[in-house]
């Protein structure tokens, strides 16, 4: 155990050398964080079960052939990544106005979008991820203005297949953060990287609005493993 090569040690996850070139471990954690790490707990299986529903979820994307970093999961915790240059940017995708955007800009919380919202966040913990323009991208060279391009139109082709099988599960896709990274082995190819669970999705049950993802621990609303759960067997995943 202690001969894994910790690379990384974030929040949620660690990633670990891998057994091959250009490839990692990412090691899911059961610590989850909320308000830039202000509020901390450990929740015995969390890793696992976002482990296996990032797996699910990255495995749909890969038929709607979405370009991945994810390979496959090889055990309750790890997954087995191709290596990447991650952007240093949050991409989120909102289609009901929830969160930041609605304590940002006072707006009414639940109110349906017309049309899929992108924003960009720079990935930057000491200044809280602020929220950026398309413009300061490019300005700053994080992202080309074509490597932009090819993101916001993958976004928007993930939002649109994700919120399709979310809905089939009884779920409604309220926003998520998406991350993106360019190849190791080929810095031309962009690929979805990190990973996309209840941790960095808003999922909201079709009839009662109940929110089963992480603002039942950032607004303590009950039982975070029991969301996670509902929302892994609404999948179909086992233990
Ligand atoms: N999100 C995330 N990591 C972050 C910030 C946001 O995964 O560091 C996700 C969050 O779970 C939600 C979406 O991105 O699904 C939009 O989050 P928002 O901007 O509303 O921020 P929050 O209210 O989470 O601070």
């Amino acid at each position: 155990m202690s001969k894994d090569k910790i690379l990384y040690e974030g929040k949620a996850k660690t990633i670990i050398k891998g057994p091959t070139k250009h490839t990692l471990i990412q090691r899911f954690k059961d610590d989850a964080t909320a308000y830039n790490k202000k509020k901390h707990k450990i929740f015995k299986g969390k890793g696992a079960l976002n482990n296996k529903i990032s797996e699910y979820i990255m495995n749909y994307l890969r038929l709607e052939r979405v370009p991945l970093s994810f390979i496959k999961r090889v055990n309750e915790r790890d997954q087995l990544i191709k290596e990447c240059e991650i952007i240093p940017i949050e991409f989120v995708v909102r289609n009901i106005i929830t969160g930041s955007i609605a304590k940002k800009l006072d707006l009414k919380e639940g109110i349906k979008l017309k049309k899929p919202l992108l924003e960009y966040y720079y990935k930057e913990d000491s200044l809280d991820d602020p929220m950026i323009s398309r413009d300061h991208v490019e300005a700053f060279s994080w992202a080309s203005k074509s490597e932009i391009a090819k993101i916001d139109k993958l976004s928007l082709k993930i939002n649109n297949s994700l919120s399709r099988l979310f809905k089939k599960k009884g779920l409604i896709l309220v926003d998520f953060k998406l991350e993106f990274g360019r190849l190791k082995s080929d810095k031309t190819k962009i690929v979805l990287a990190d990973e996309i669970s209840p941790d960095s999705c808003r999922l909201w049950d079709i009839k009662t609005n109940q929110k089963l993802d992480k603002d039942v621990f950032r607004k303590g609303l009950g039982s975070l493993l029991t969301a996670y759960q509902e929302v892994a067997s609404r999948l179909g995943i086992g233990h």
